[in-house]
């Protein structure tokens, strides 16, 4: 058989995966592994750099091996990745100087605030599409550089290297050969100006970062140079890069202006393609690049939202209220409709559109008859609300807003929260086929760097529906929910 497969490496918050992909983008196999979270401090998140190179090159001999192809049938490789978590190493030996640093981590928020006074701000939105909130890479590059031992000599003398996950793994895939990143990954540094689609030197400084740390920032889709070859047997050319969320919007083929994809895994990303118009957001959303192709940037604007999937992780893991996450499902269905409990999940502070690095959880609202199903059915709730929040800021920063959100992520096989979504927005919502976007994005990438595909336009035909969730629910019920929702909000807020 003459190579005609993609691999693709999709490096989440929690787990690494790879899945081996056919050029129709059918999955034909994969391997995942979970791998630890360090929560060192309140609001500190850590990842260890090593683990996670570990545990990606064990699931693309895992998946390789679960497809039943071997390293000759791949055409090319594509990589996408957490966002945001930033990795400092040693250029001569490959070695991490400190844990990486999640995206979920807060402790820059006094850096942020600093910032803020010094009314940096409204630049750091204009060149960057951002906000300043220790959520962003740029800050705690900064700290790194401040707080490890040596790190700010050594990273001016030329033996640093750092970058986001998609950067770390592309090093070591190449065997040190490529210091780079794309133009997604790079939009999320706080350092990118993603209108003149260069690294910014007035932000660099403000930050002060040496330029030379950084990688270089290439297409979404293109040469990022070969996998070395001991690692699968065969040296294959790598493709296509681009930040989880981003990935996600290509694999459900969110290719045009208007299109919208909301993501429901650790947190909740709601990304709209807004073509080669990059708006600035009046609500508080991002203005990011959504991929780059022949040099010519697509944006979106973006929601994030922190705390999606993990809450139900916490009421498994840590409030004991679940065996599994699906148990979710049917304990929501039974809860009782006279409760009107509601749970704010601010576990590592609020983002969009809130932006509340302090901010911190809590239950509301709760009688002597609130009960395990009435919390859990709460949470599920509120991560429909806070989408609603989303959809409510895009619907006046956009020209085309959205009128269906096309659902993908480990939450999305529950029927019962996709339905509660499109009641609690009164948006139709639609679940495809491949629910693995993520993989199935950089899969495309790839694919179009390689030249598999012409363009993101021959992906379109690929997109299949599996169901779509209607809203039910009367717009006043709708509304009297959402307005005791943002009053339960304002109850966590600290600024
Ligand atoms: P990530 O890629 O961010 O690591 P995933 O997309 O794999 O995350 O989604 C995993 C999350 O989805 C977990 O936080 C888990 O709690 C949640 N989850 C998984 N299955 C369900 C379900 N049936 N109902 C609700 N939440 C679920």
């Amino acid at each position: 058989m003459s190579a005609s497969h993609i691999l693709a490496l999709d490096q989440g918050t929690t787990s690494s995966r790879a899945i081996v992909f056919n050029a129709d983008g059918v999955p034909k196999g994969s391997h995942q592994i979970e791998f630890e979270q360090f929560y060192p401090h309140d609001g500190w998140v850590e990842h260890d750099a090593g683990e996670i190179w570990q545990t990606t090159l064990t699931c693309m001999l895992g998946a390789l091996k679960a497809s039943g192809l071997t390293a000759q049938d791949l055409q090319t490789v594509g990589i996408t990745n957490q966002r945001e978590t930033i990795v400092l190493w040693e250029r001569a030996t490959g070695r991490p100087l400190h844990r990486a640093i999640v995206w979920q981590d807060r402790r820059t928020a006094p850096l942020c605030a600093r910032l803020k006074q010094d009314g940096l701000e409204a630049t750091v939105q204009a060149k960057t599409g951002l906000l300043l909130d220790p959520y962003f890479s740029g800050t705690k590059l900064a700290w790194l550089l401040d707080n490890v031992d040596g790190a700010r000599a050594r990273a001016e003398s030329g033996d640093l290297a750092a970058g986001t996950i998609d950067t770390w793994l592309l090093w070591n895939l190449t065997g040190g050969d490529v210091h780079a990143t794309d133009a997604t990954n790079a939009s999320r540094t706080l350092m990118f100006n993603i209108h003149s689609q260069s690294w910014d030197e007035e932000l660099l400084s403000v930050l002060n970062i040496p330029r030379g740390l950084l990688p270089n920032v290439r297409d979404s889709a293109g040469d990022y140079g070969t996998l070395r070859s001991d690692i699968l047997g065969h040296e294959i050319p790598i493709n296509g890069i681009a930040g989880d969320q981003q990935a996600a919007a290509v694999g459900q083929a969110c290719v045009e202006p208007g299109m919208l994809k909301s993501t429901y895994g650790t947190g909740c990303f709601a990304l709209l393609n807004t073509g080669a118009n990059c708006p600035a957001s009046k609500n508080n959303l991002l203005s990011t690049v959504a991929y780059r192709l022949g040099g010519r940037p697509t944006y979106a604007i973006e929601g994030s939202i922190f705390v999606a999937g993990s809450a139900v992780k916490w009421l498994r893991d840590k409030a004991g209220l679940l065996s599994a996450a699906s148990e979710s499902e049917a304990l929501a269905q039974s809860a009782s409709d006279n409760d009107n409990a509601f749970v704010v999940p601010a576990f590592t502070g609020l983002g969009a559109p809130y932006w509340d690095p302090g901010a911190r959880g809590a239950f509301v609202g709760m009688t002597l008859d609130t009960g395990r199903a009435e919390l859990v059915r709460a949470t599920l709730d509120s991560i429909c609300y806070q989408t609603q929040d989303l959809m409510q800021a895009m619907a006046t920063d956009s020209d085309k807003p959205p009128t269906v959100l096309r659902v993908d992520g480990g939450m999305v096989p529950n029927n019962w929260f996709l339905q509660r979504l499109a009641d609690l927005t009164g948006l139709r919502v639609d679940r495809p086929q491949v629910t693995e976007t993520t993989a199935l994005g950089a899969a495309y990438l790839a694919g179009i760097g390689r030249g598999m595909f012409g363009s993101v336009d021959e992906i379109k035909s690929n997109w299949a529906l599996d169901r779509s969730f209607e809203p039910t629910m009367q717009a006043d019920e709708r509304a009297s929910r959402y307005a005791a929702w943002r009053s339960a909000v304002a109850r966590v807020r600290t600024q």
